[in-house]
């Protein structure tokens, strides 16, 4: 099993952020960080998964890709250092500091299908990523739709894989006040869901608040 961790804190002060903002458990977000702007993301409360989606703004048919990302870097897992990587294999955002140590991009965005499917009809109308990502979508003004929802980034969530190559949903890493920092390598476009997901422990069974701080460069 693949564990890269590599925990690295931050020196930028909170108090000099240009943005600073709180997201409510089980919303959405979407936001324009320029080239070398850093984003903050920060777990409030511990065991958060945060959906995450990168879209280039000069063309937002260049967006991120997981693939890519994996293949170039050689590792199933996001952590410092990391570079996340478009659909062209351009440099879109360098993981810069990190302080939970891993963070997934397999597992995907939770949906009311896929509720339903791994915990049945009664889920269906529960809130999910999907419709977090198409609000988030429309509100953006670029232009971006449900094609357009692909393959994301979980930040904190633990979805560790099997010896066996199995994908397994686990008990979370992290902890309130951990955070990930990203510096932007392009103009991006930034599609968060604060995941509402109850069924699974992605988020301790209890979706809470995180933080969203950006700095220019
Ligand atoms: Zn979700």
């Amino acid at each position: 099993m693949t564990t890269a961790q590599t925990l690295k804190e931050s020196q930028l002060d909170p108090d000099r952020a240009a943005l600073d903002l709180v997201v409510a458990a089980g919303e959405p977000w979407v936001g324009y960080i320029s080239e070398g702007q850093v984003l903050r993301i920060v777990d409030l409360e511990g065991n958060q998964a945060v959906d995450t989606l990168f879209f280039s703004a000069s063309d937002v048919r260049e967006r991120y890709s997981a693939s890519d990302t994996i293949r170039i870097q050689g590792n199933l897992y996001l952590t410092t250092g990391s570079m996340l990587r478009s659909s062209v294999g351009e440099a879109m955002l360098t993981i810069v500091a990190d302080t939970c140590g891993r963070h997934d991009t397999l597992g995907g965005a939770c949906s009311a299908e896929s509720n339903t499917v791994r915990y049945g009809e009664h889920t269906r109308h529960m809130h999910s990523c999907r419709d977090n990502f198409l609000l988030a979508a429309a509100k953006s003004g670029f232009g971006l739709e449900k094609r357009d929802l692909t393959s994301n980034i979980n930040f904190f969530m633990n979805v560790p894989v099997t010896e066996q190559g199995k994908l397994t949903f686990e008990d979370g890493i992290s902890a309130g006040g951990k955070y990930v920092e990203l510096r932007a390598e392009m103009d991006v476009i930034c599609l968060i869901s604060n995941c509402p997901q109850l069924n699974n422990p992605c988020n301790a069974y209890n979706p809470t608040p995180i933080r969203l701080l950006v700095w220019d460069p």
